[in-house]
C-alpha cells in the first residue's frame, strides 16, 4: 500500500499562454464539466482567483463535502486529493499534478510505520497513533486519530487518555510544539516539511531589527528557534484570523510557505507582510526555498488540462475505507476550535 510519490522538480516548460485567456477557459469548462475548484492557501494567487473555495487542508476537506457537482479539481497536493476523495467517494477528483506530493508526508512511509507500531506493540507499549493531516491515506488508516494544527491541543487533550502513550507522526517540530503545550510525552516520528525546516533565524533576526515594531507569525511546523521567537504560531487559517483581527496597520514578519501571503493580503490589506527567507544547509545561503515545490507543480496551464482532460484522478484504494473512519471520526469528534491545518 505504499504512497510513495517522486520528489517534484520545480521548474515547467509548458509554452507561456496568458493567465487572463486561460482563467476565461477554466471558468468555460467548469461548466461544462460541472466542476468545482479547491485551492490550497499555498498555491499561486491567480489559481486561489479562480477558485471557488480557497483555505487550509481541513477547510477545504470539510468546504469538499458542500461540493454539488460531480467533479472536484483539488490544487494542492496528494495527500490533499485523497482526503477530498475519502470524504466524497461518490464524486470524481482530479488533481493537476500528480507529482504533486509532500516532503512531510512523504517522509513517513506507510510501512516503515505498520513495522514500528509493531515493534512498540512487541515491547508492550500500550500507545495511541496521532497523525497530523499531512500524511498519505495509507499512513491515516493506519492512526487513531488525524489532528491539524488547529485542533490537535484539544483533540490530544480530550480524547487520549493519559494512561496511553502517544507516538505523533510525521512531524517532529509540530510534535515538539504539543509536548510543550499539552505537557504530553511523545514518541515523536522524526519527518519535517522542506519548507518549514530551513527558515532562517539570522534573517528572521535581521528582519526584526529593520522592522522593530513588527509581529512574528509562524507556523507550527517550523523548527524550535524559529516558534521561540514568534508572537504568535497558528496553521494558516489561524494565521489569517489574527491577521484580520488587528485593524491597525501593522507589519507582519511571515514564517511560513511565501504563497500564503496572497490570501493574508486579501483577508487583511491595510498590514505589510514580509516572507521570512529560508536558508540553504549546504552553503548557507539565504534562498528562496520558502516556495514550495510540490504546490508550485500547480499552475493555471494544470488546473486547465485536468479539467478538459478529466484526469489525473484520485481513485479509490481499498485503505481509504478506513482511512475514512478514521478520517471523520476525528472531524466529527475533534473539538469545535477553528479550523487550521497546513
Ligand atoms: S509546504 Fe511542506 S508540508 Fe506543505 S505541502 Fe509543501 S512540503 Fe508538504
Amino acid at each position: 500500500m505504499s504512497t510513495e510519490l517522486p520528489i517534484a522538480p520545480t521548474s515547467t516548460d509548458a509554452p507561456y499562454e496568458d493567465p487572463l485567456d486561460l482563467m476565461d477557459e477554466i471558468d468555460a469548462l467548469k461548466k461544462e464539466k460541472d466542476a468545482t475548484i479547491l485551492a490550497h492557501f499555498y498555491t499561486d494567487g491567480e489559481i486561489q482567483d479562480i477558485a471557488d473555495f480557497t483555505g487550509d487542508s481541513l477547510k477545504l476537506a470539510r468546504d469538499a463535502t458542500k461540493v454539488t457537482t460531480s467533479t472536484i479539481v483539488f490544487a494542492g497536493v496528494h495527500f490533499m486529493g485523497e482526503s477530498a476523495k475519502i470524504m466524497n467517494p461518490e464524486k470524481t477528483v482530479l488533481i493537476p499534478d500528480l507529482l504533486a506530493g509532500c516532503s512531510l508526508a512523504e517522509s513517513c512511509p506507510p510501512d516503515k510505520l505498520a513495522a514500528f507500531q509493531e515493534e512498540l506493540r512487541a515491547q508492550g507499549r500500550d500507545f495511541v497513533t496521532v497523525a497530523y493531516i499531512n500524511t498519505s491515506a495509507a499512513v491515516k488508516s493506519l492512526c487513531d486519530w488525524i489532528v491539524t494544527s488547529g485542533n490537535a491541543r484539544e483533540l490530544i487533550e480530550q480524547q487520549v487518555p493519559k494512561d496511553k502513550e502517544i507516538l505523533f507522526v510525521p512531524d517532529q517540530h509540530l510534535g515538539r510544539y504539543l509536548m510543550e503545550v499539552t505537557g504530553r510525552d511523545m514518541i515523536l516520528w522524526p519527518g519535517s516539511c522542506m519548507v518549514h525546516e530551513i527558515f532562517s533565524l539570522q534573517d528572521l533576526n535581521r528582519a526584526k531589527r529593520r522592522n522593530p515594531d513588527s509581529i512574528i507569525i509562524a507556523h507550527p511546523e517550523c523548527p524550535h528557534n524559529i516558534l521561540e521567537v514568534s508572537d504568535f504560531i497558528g496553521g494558516t487559517e489561524k494565521l489569517r484570523q489574527f491577521c484580520m483581527s488587528k485593524t491597525e496597520p501593522t507589519t507582519f514578519l511571515v514564517a511560513t510557505e511565501v504563497a500564503m501571503i496572497h490570501p493574508l493580503k486579501q483577508a487583511a490589506p491595510q498590514h505589510e507582510y514580509v516572507p521570512v527567507p529560508g536558508i540553504m544547509a549546504d552553503s548557507g545561503e539565504t534562498c528562496a526555498c520558502n516556495r514550495c515545490p510540490h504546490m508550485a507543480r500547480n499552475t493555471l496551464q494544470k488546473v486547465r488540462d485536468c479539467l478538459r482532460d478529466g484526469g489525473p484522478e484520485i481513485t479509490w484504494q481499498p485503505f481509504f475505507d478506513k482511512a475514512k473512519e478514521v478520517l471523520e471520526r476525528s472531524l466529527l469528534e475533534s473539538p469545535k476550535q477553528p479550523p487550521a491545518g497546513d
